[in-house]
């Protein structure tokens, strides 16, 4: 019989949002008539803008005629989007990129994911705790770590606890590591690195040959001036980190798929024989074998994001999500509740009242405001005690929710 990838079995079966779909059907059907209000998933709301849409549909016009039909595109994507991307998204911030140093891909997820491919098992990652989970279990997929202990740290994983202590961004490892994943701003806590902290990480990353994973799917909700939106706005992180970049949460493209990832030419990783070689390289050629590209209606619609008016509506979206945001934040606030985030990223982290438990206050939330939230403990052990709420609702439920929340808990 064949075998299979044991590693797979050291996973912690997908618990948390089955926990909470089964928690809810248990509510709901106990109370058919109450209005449940969901804030828990970080998946967006609003539908694609119009210049999105119009150009989507033009591409796909473009499929039915022969003279402009369009078959197997470069697995690294189309030039005209890389340039744009370029353009109007790293240029105006001071960073200048190659055409070569950018990857358009279906997704950040797997990109992160498949980032591994091109790593030695022998590396030590550093991963943050609370954490997007991708991170953890990818590494453990692969077989870089060995089992769980009982709070749910994988055995040779480095863990950077994100607490109140720290702001949210993690101290630097106390011995070296090879590998270290930032995403800020952060999901889930919603907090934001400013530039001394993420200097701090890229003079780490370069003093020790280290590589940072930079995960900036949130960076368009950023709307404090100074606070970086991408890491090579930092000197020295071109030669020591990949960047990843989505159009999900920035453009409503968690249905659609495109992304991106950065690889600068600069950075390089050492062959077992010590000899160095540029990572941009193995990505691209990780690239060209794997994966076929993503469609051109897709990477035609993912352009249209950065034309003028595709831009204005899509910033639209954003501020609309982020006065979501403000209303909860203010409205938790002003019931006495501690809440992070909600600034510069549409998830609010907030400090369970009286010291709850992360599930027990779900349950409650539940149980007594018909609110759904997502348990802080269920992106790793440092979230206990704290709560996500997502801004990416629509406007009346979040107002809805907040004056529930306000009831219980408001003075
Ligand atoms: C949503 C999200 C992404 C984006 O993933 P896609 O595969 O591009 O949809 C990446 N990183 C984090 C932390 C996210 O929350």
């Amino acid at each position: 019989m064949a075998r299979l990838n044991d590693n797979y079995l050291k996973l912690k079966a997908g618990y948390l949002f089955p926990e909470i779909g089964r928690r809810i059907k248990e509510f709901t059907q106990a109370n058919p008539d109450a209005k449940v209000i969901r804030l828990g998933i970080g998946d967006v709301t609003r539908p694609l803008v119009p210049a999105v849409v119009d150009a989507f549909h033009k591409a796909i016009d473009d499929l039915t005629r022969p003279e402009t039909f369009m078959g197997y595109g470069p697995e690294q994507g189309y030039d005209w989007l890389i340039e744009t991307i370029i353009d109007k998204a790293y240029r105006p911030l001071g960073v200048e990129l190659k055409t070569s140093e950018v990857f358009i891909s279906d997704g950040s997820k797997c990109d992160c994911a498949n980032i591994l491919d091109i790593f030695d098992l022998s590396n030590k990652v550093a991963i943050g705790d609370p954490v997007y989970p991708v991170y953890n279990d990818t590494n453990v997929m692969v077989g870089r770590t060995g089992e769980a202990d009982d709070k749910g740290y994988y055995e040779g994983i480095v863990y950077l606890p994100c607490t109140e202590e720290n702001n949210f961004t993690p101290d630097l490892p106390k011995g070296k590591v090879d590998i270290i994943y930032l995403c800020f701003p952060n999901n889930p806590t919603g907090t934001v690195a400013d530039k001394a902290e993420l200097k701090k990480w890229v003079d780490y990353a370069n003093a020790n040959d280290a590589i940072i994973f930079f995960d900036a799917a949130y960076e368009a909700f950023i709307t404090e001036p100074g606070i970086p939106h991408s890491i090579y706005e930092i000197e020295g992180a071109k030669k020591c980190a990949i960047e990843f970049r989505s159009f999900s949460k920035t453009a409503g493209f968690t249905g659609v798929r495109c992304a991106l990832t950065v690889v600068p030419e600069a950075v390089m990783a050492t062959t077992s024989k010590g000899e160095k070689v540029a990572l941009n390289k193995l990505w691209n050629r990780r690239q060209s074998t794997k994966f076929n590209g993503v469609s051109y209606p897709v990477q035609k619609a993912a352009q249209a994001v950065y034309s003028e008016q595709g831009w204005r509506q899509t910033k639209d979206v954003i501020d609309y999500y982020m006065e979501n945001a403000r209303i909860i934040r203010e409205g938790l606030q002003a019931a006495g509740i501690t809440c992070y985030g909600g600034v510069n990223a549409p998830y609010i982290w907030l400090k369970t009242p009286e010291g709850m438990s992360s599930w027990d206050f779900f349950d409650k939330l539940l149980n007594e405001c018909h609110v759904v939230g997502t348990p802080g403990s269920g992106f790793g052990p440092s979230g206990e005690g704290y709560f996500r709420l997502s801004a990416f609702g629509d406007r009346e439920n979040v107002v809805a929710a907040v004056e529930r929340i306000q009831r219980k808990w408001g003075k």
